[in-house]
């Protein structure tokens, strides 16, 4: 199917779909068993005995779950450039740069054919049902998409988000093709070095191939927010551009100048004709249709860590529907949305069941020591939360992602998953992800100068406080001891500099997240908060310092806000 893309057909995919659900657990099995064959002389496979078997029983007695930790350096390994087969039959050359940084590092997440195989697959099996209900016309999309930037490892692989990775391959531009998908946007664009400059070029492209746009997304809703408020700033530029046929000079990189210059020509007729439509809206609402009334639908991630910026997608979207994209990770993708008319608040995932094989730990068992026990794809129940646990074609054998979903229903034998919480993260705005182990290093890099003063942080915790536009990350610190406001600034400065993840700090640069905000707390705050806890039943050896507070723990919140003497805003970038 994949190889001819261009005649891709949309009820064939379907009815694949359908076929295969219905019989999701036979075909877990045999996923399963084609993993194992294609790379049981894989090192880490032989050493724990599985001895060529290629059954579930088996798998579960031998392999044991694993995090990251467990496998880093077998995948360093293979970063340094030994290739013999280590966690695959085939050697892997591509490294894919996850967002974790729970070690002061993103992780290094192998990536293969496979791995792109299965994102064409899911990219078409949602598209089958999205085009369903919102049929597209031949045309292009307008895509807030951009690449990172890619390096060699010391081995010499290349590596770079799994976005950017999926973005490189050949099969990427033909399914997009042939998903009536393609960006308005040339390659220079998508692959520009810089961030400001790419996002001015997609607007303006967008602009200029605007009749025929026929649908407007980014891989999260967010960069789809951040580009229209980018585009209430610098429309008259846009405009002018237009009009001249001459592009502003703020666009220095050579190559995305060159290729664009081949698309823009004065005209300003057009000109007028955006000029007129946004003096025609109230507020920026409805600027999407207004601008692209060929448009059918925004789509995106909108859920998880995406669903505070619904609000702001709505009021641009006007009437048209919004609709959330699939759901993955770096290392997999997991499942389509196949009910696009679904509002993104109440968007489910029907796993595929043929691209990787997958284990969910029960929730409602977690805690304790015991080990939990996972169930299969096909036991899993209705109304229950668990952690997917996957075995995918590149590598990873029972890794715990740390998602937390609930099983919404079934979509005839497969679930139907709602993304419900990331299990070990604590500060997200957008595209950033800090887990409470960054914050910790990021409050010890802060808390060293701190020590010069001889004073130490008694305990700290955090919010993301979304009132401000931007959001920012508020860290609140209680000191033991007086220090001076330059000293307090310092720390500030540090401390947002120390979260060190790839998606933060590029938010950061752009303004995308507010300066960190550092709120001193008045002595004695933490021993109010126990007291809080201690009131409500918990016992003292098990109270654990909540290291973010959500708006939902208000009681907490309002402690800590009623308890600030000063406060301190970030200017390190
Ligand atoms: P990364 O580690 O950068 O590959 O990000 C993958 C993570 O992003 C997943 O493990 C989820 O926590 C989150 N994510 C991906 N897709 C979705 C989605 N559709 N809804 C909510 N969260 C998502």
């Amino acid at each position: 199917m994949l190889e001819k893309m261009a005649e891709i057909n949309l009820d064939r995919v379907i009815e694949d779909f359908e076929a295969m659900t219905k019989d999701a657990g036979v075909v877990q099995r045999e996923t399963l068993r084609k993993i194992l064959e294609e790379n049981g002389n894989a090192e880490y496979l032989t050493s724990l005995g599985l001895g060529g078997r290629t059954d579930i029983q088996s798998f579960k007695d031998h392999v044991p779950m694993v995090t990251h930790r467990d496998l880093e350096h077998y995948i360093q390994r293979i970063a340094d450039g030994d290739s013999s087969p280590i966690l695959t039959g085939k050697p892997i050359t591509i490294i894919s740069l996850s967002s974790g940084t729970t070690q002061g590092k993103p992780k290094y997440v192998p990536f293969n054919d496979e791995l792109v195989d299965s994102t064409m697959q899911i990219y078409c099996t949602s598209f089958a049902f999205r085009n369903r209900e919102y049929p597209i016309g031949c045309g292009k999309a307008l895509q807030f998409v951009y690449s990172s930037r890619q390096f060699k490892t010391k081995g010499g692989l290349n590596a770079g988000t799994a976005t950017t990775n999926v973005f490189r391959s050949s099969q990427y531009k033909s399914t997009m093709r042939a998903m009536q998908s393609q960006c308005c946007s040339p390659d220079e664009v998508i692959f520009g070095p810089d961030f400001h400059q790419s996002l001015y070029c997609h607007l303006l492209c967008g602009l200029l191939f605007w009749e025929e746009v026929q649908f407007v997304s980014s891989t999260f809703a967010h960069s789809i927010v951040h580009a229209f408020r980018t585009f209430e700033l610098v429309v008259g530029e846009l405009c002018a551009d237009i009009q001249t046929g001459v592009l502003t000079s703020r666009i220095t990189d050579p190559s995305i100048r060159e290729a664009i210059s081949k698309l823009l020509t004065p005209d300003s007729q057009l000109a007028d004709l955006i000029h007129e439509k946004c003096s025609g809206l109230i507020n920026w609402y409805g600027l999407i249709p207004a601008l692209f009334p060929n448009a059918k639908y925004i789509y995106g991630i909108m859920t998880g860590s995406m669903e505070p910026y619904l609000g702001k997608l709505r009021h641009y979207a006007g009437e048209l529907p919004l609709v959330s994209a699939d759901y993955g990770s770096s290392e997999g993708w997991i499942g389509a949305n196949v009910n696009p008319k679904l509002p993104p608040e109440q968007a489910t995932f029907a796993v595929l069941p043929n691209i990787g094989y997958f284990e969910f730990i029960p929730l409602k068992e977690a805690g304790g020591d015991a080990e939990p026990t996972p169930v299969g794809l096909t036991e899993v129940e209705v109304g229950e939360e668990y952690e997917i646990v996957i075995t995918n074609f590149a590598g990873l054998y029972r890794y715990r992602l740390g998602d937390a979903v609930k099983v919404a229903g079934f979509h005839n034998g497969t679930p139907e998953l709602r993304f419900v919480y990331r299990r070990n993260l604590l500060l997200t705005i957008n595209i950033d992800k800090n887990t409470e182990k960054d914050l910790q290093l990021a409050v010890e890099s802060a808390a060293k100068v701190l020590a010069e003063e001889k004073l130490e942080v008694v305990d700290f915790t955090s919010h993301v406080d979304l009132s401000t536009e931007p959001g920012h990350y508020v860290i609140f610190w209680e000191i033991n001891g007086e220090a001076r406001g330059d000293v307090l600034k310092d720390c500030c400065n540090v401390l947002d500099r120390s979260f060190i993840d790839a998606g933060y700090m590029s938010s950061r640069k752009v303004n995308a997240i507010g300066p960190l905000e550092l709120r001193v707390l008045r002595r004695g705050t933490f021993q109010q908060i126990l007291d809080h806890y201690l009131g409500m039943g918990a016992a003292v050896s098990q109270f654990k310092t909540p290291r973010c507070v959500g708006p939902s723990n208000s009681t907490v919140l309002q402690i800590l806000c009623s308890n600030v003497v000063e406060n301190y805003f970030s200017s390190a970038f």
